[in-house]
């Protein structure tokens, strides 16, 4: 059997590599020089590095392989088993490497009689810039300190290469550890706006050229300090309030209090420390293990918990990287943060006054970060490939939530036409803001309500910049969604009578809890559907599983008690689903009202227009319900048949299309006819080719995003209605199936201020 290396050996690894860095040899030497050594201390019959040059790996240096093999051995990028272990980012450990399903033999190189093979990448930020390998003859595994140890010099290779210690290598000087260059990534859009800005990043990098301390002793005061100061924050969160905006909930908090006090993690964390690592180095190290055990596993408590043990790690770095400041971190004016990913939670931990935008690696276009990012007003752009890698703290910024990318380390013209693009964005903001007051009255004389579309408090502030006539649809889910838990029936009265509160005189309807579908709620067990928009979701679930939808209606009947309370169900197909849900309404009011209360001053039950059947029922409704709300973005999912959040078919049919606006004056006779008053929420209401489109069918009450009010408000103001209704007229007539071109040509030749 091959000996192991004594304990310690990393201790002993780490002097040995500083030796030979601090030389003044050529690169080369000191390469030839580190593989000897590595060799010998961890008793390897093989020791060698492969640096990537372009899409290939060539040998850069070797113990025990022939020498003529350096520079002559190049693999493709994912060839051999070097190739896996670039290709994974992760330790590759086996014993008997010749049977691999990967390996790939090069004659050159004399490898014929070696068994065991232990790779590891040589890595920053996740990005590969080589492999390191060690080989024996015998057949064996190696123990995880070994490992460990090589991933040690790995670190100290990767600082070379960073150092440009290679620049005298021939044509290594491709190799960009710190990236300069601009770049232009394209992702997709998931909340409007434009930023520009200096990156932060939420997993931060270890700073170059600091994998190693002089002094132990002090960087383990470093690290000392910096864990206590992770736990104070965690702490903190606790012991303040549980059950804030950002819903992380006190068991997930205790959960973290656990793992942030467990004796592993800081072992780890030491060892590294006391054999020489900087403290950034150890927990950067960590946090690779950490995400390289999640990635590995299968069971989904364990993921969690590496999930959240990456977490911590990286909370760590950045109390590492600001000393003085808090765990959130002394942002810069024009932060614009970069993550893989991230919860709502932590999204609202940044605070919302720095924070200009938000680029990220995943992300998506309904999730709970994308909710909050729309409330706080700034741009959100999603799935940007290896933005996380390619970006250095500090680095400029554009983002663009408009068409969805990034510019990283933009040139100068860039900068320029987006500061322009910005600038006449916040000129309109300001057009916007000085139009607050102005009647939202067509040129001849058509009064139009203009409601706002909110879900969470930081929405409702918009009332007032807007001066909108009230909240036509608030999304309650918001409050589940944005949540790690169910929110308690007391947070759930917190939250409406704080919004109601905040509206006063203005009306607000609450739409009840709309969840499947794509709105998923981590802690409600669902089953996998295999076309979840078409199933168990809204309403259906309200009525079937009725103690979370008697829960909520309790909290609306309490929070508006001596108010108007207006509530509102979502995605109602036949018209029993609504008599079985204002049942319910009548229920619990009675039930209030037998407890004593008084119960709201006037309650007003309404049917959202989604699903088409329930259009051709509205006579049906008549008496029964008070309102009725077209949602027009599920409705026109189910009238075209086409997934609203699958980017391939979601812009493929057009609401200004014949069909569509037919039926949406289908819609308005029926309720007129029925005698109800009518709304629209979708996004629709808020654009003003589109509003105006609506205008002329005849409805008068929109509602929508804040952002669209300003302009929707310019628009209608300059149009004339009647005229928009004759000319809608002998368009429907036409056979044109898009009436968007004839629509806006119309517009503009009628000064309509789109
Ligand atoms: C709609 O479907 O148009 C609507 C307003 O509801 P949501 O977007 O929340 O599904
Ligand atoms: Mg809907």
């Amino acid at each position: 059997m091959t000996p192991s290396p004594a304990p310690g050996a990393a201790r002993v690894l780490v002097r040995k590599l500083r030796e030979i860095t601090n030389t003044s040899d050529t690169a080369q030497a000191k390469l030839n020089r580190l593989v000897t050594m590595i060799a010998s201390t961890m008793v390897a019959d093989v020791c060698s590095i492969y640096l990537k040059r372009g899409i290939i790996h060539e040998l850069f240096a070797t113990e025990g392989l022939k020498p003529e093999a350096v520079h002559r051995t190049r693999l493709k990028e994912n060839e051999g088993l070097v190739g896996l272990v670039a290709e994974t980012a992760r330790p590759l450990n086996i014993a008997d490497a010749p049977h691999h399903s990967r390996f790939s033999y090069r004659p050159e190189t004399g490898e014929d009689p070696f068994n065991a093979f232990l790779g590891v990448p040589i890595v920053r930020s996740e990005r590969v810039f080589g492999v390191l390998v060690v080989q024996n003859r015998a057949s064996r595994v190696y123990s995880e300190e070994e490992v460990e140890s090589l991933q040690i010099v790995a670190m100290v290779l990767m600082e070379m290469v960073a150092a440009g210690s290679f620049g005298d290598l021939s044509g290594l000087q491709e190799v960009e550890v710190r990236p300069s260059r601009p770049e232009r990534l394209v992702g997709r859009a998931f909340a409007d706006g434009l930023a520009i800005g200096r990156a932060v990043l939420h997993e931060p990098h270890a700073p170059l050229g600091r994998a190693f301390s002089d002094d132990p002793v002090k960087e383990e005061a470093r690290l000392d300090a910096a864990l206590a100061r992770v736990r104070k924050t965690i702490d903190e969160h606790i012991e303040s309030d549980p059950g804030r905006l950002s819903g992380q909930s006190r068991e997930v908090l205790e959960t973290f209090r656990m793992l942030a006090n467990d004796h592993s993690w800081e072992a780890r964390l030491k060892r590294g420390v006391r054999d020489g690592l900087s403290a950034e180095a150890a927990a950067e190290r960590a946090r690779a293990e950490h995400r390289a055990k999640m990635q590995a596993a299968r069971d989904a408590y364990m993921r969690d918990q590496m999930h959240d043990l990456e977490d911590l790690d990286n909370r760590l770095m950045r109390a590492l990287a600001s000393p003085e400041g808090d765990d959130k971190l002394s942002l810069p004016e024009d932060a614009i943060l970069i993550a893989r990913d991230i919860g709502p939670a932590e999204l609202l931990d940044y605070g919302a006054d720095r924070l200009k935008g938000v680029a990220l690696e995943e992300g998506g276009a309904s999730s709970h970060a994308t909710i909050i990012a729309k409330a706080l007003g700034i741009p959100m752009v999603g799935r940007l490939t290896q933005i996380g890698a390619r970006v250095e703290a500090g680095d400029r910024i554009v983002l663009d939530g408009e068409r969805g990318e990034a510019r990283l380390r933009p040139e100068p013209e860039v900068v320029v036409a987006y500061e322009q693009r910005l600038e006449l964005r916040s000129a309109q903001a300001e057009e916007f803001a000085r139009q607050r007051d102005d009647p939202a009255v067509t040129r001849d004389g058509a009064e139009i309500s203009l409601l706002l579309n909110a879900g969470l408090m930081l929405d409702v502030q918009h009332l007032a910049d807007t001066a909108a006539k009230g909240i036509g649809l608030f999304r309650t889910e918001f409050q589940f969604m944005v949540s790690e838990r169910l929110p308690r029936t007391s947070e759930q009265i917190k939250l409406y009578s704080d919004v109601l509160a905040a509206a006063g005189d203005r009306p607000v309807t609450f739409r009840t809890l709309d969840v499947g579908g794509d709105k998923v709620l981590s802690y409600v067990p669902t089953e996998r559907e295999e076309n979840p928009a078409l199933g168990w979701r809204a309403l259906r679930i309200g009525l079937e599983r009725p103690a979370l939808l008697r829960t909520q209606v309790r909290a609306l009947i309490e929070a508006a008690e001596g108010r108007r309370l207006r509530v509102m169900f979502p995605l109602v197909t036949v018209p029993q689903e609504f008599i079985d849900a204002r049942e319910i309404v009548e229920k619990e009011l009675a039930v209030a009202q037998a407890r004593g209360r008084k119960g709201p001053a006037k309650l007003e039950v309404g049917v959202m227009i989604e699903a088409p059947a329930i259009a051709f029922a509205i006579g049906m409704l008549a008496g029964k319900a008070d309102f009725l709300s077209i949602g027009t973005n599920d409705l026109m999912q189910y009238f075209f048949a086409a997934d609203r959040s699958n980017p391939r078919v979601a812009d493929r049919y057009d609401i200004l299309s014949a069909p569509a606006l037919k039926f949406l004056r289908f819609i308005r006779e029926q309720a007129a006819e029925a005698g109800m008053p009518l709304s629209v929420c979708g996004e629709a209401a808020g654009k003003p080719l589109e509003a105006m489109t609506l205008i002329a069918l005849g409805y008068d009450r929109l509602s929508m995003p804040a952002a669209g009010i300003g302009p929707v408000k310019r628009m209608l103001r300059s149009l004339d209605a009647q005229a928009a209704h004759a000319e809608l007229e002998s368009l429907l007539k036409s056979h044109n199936t898009s009436l968007r071109p004839e629509l806006s040509a119309w517009a503009k030749r009628e000064g309509v201020a789109l």
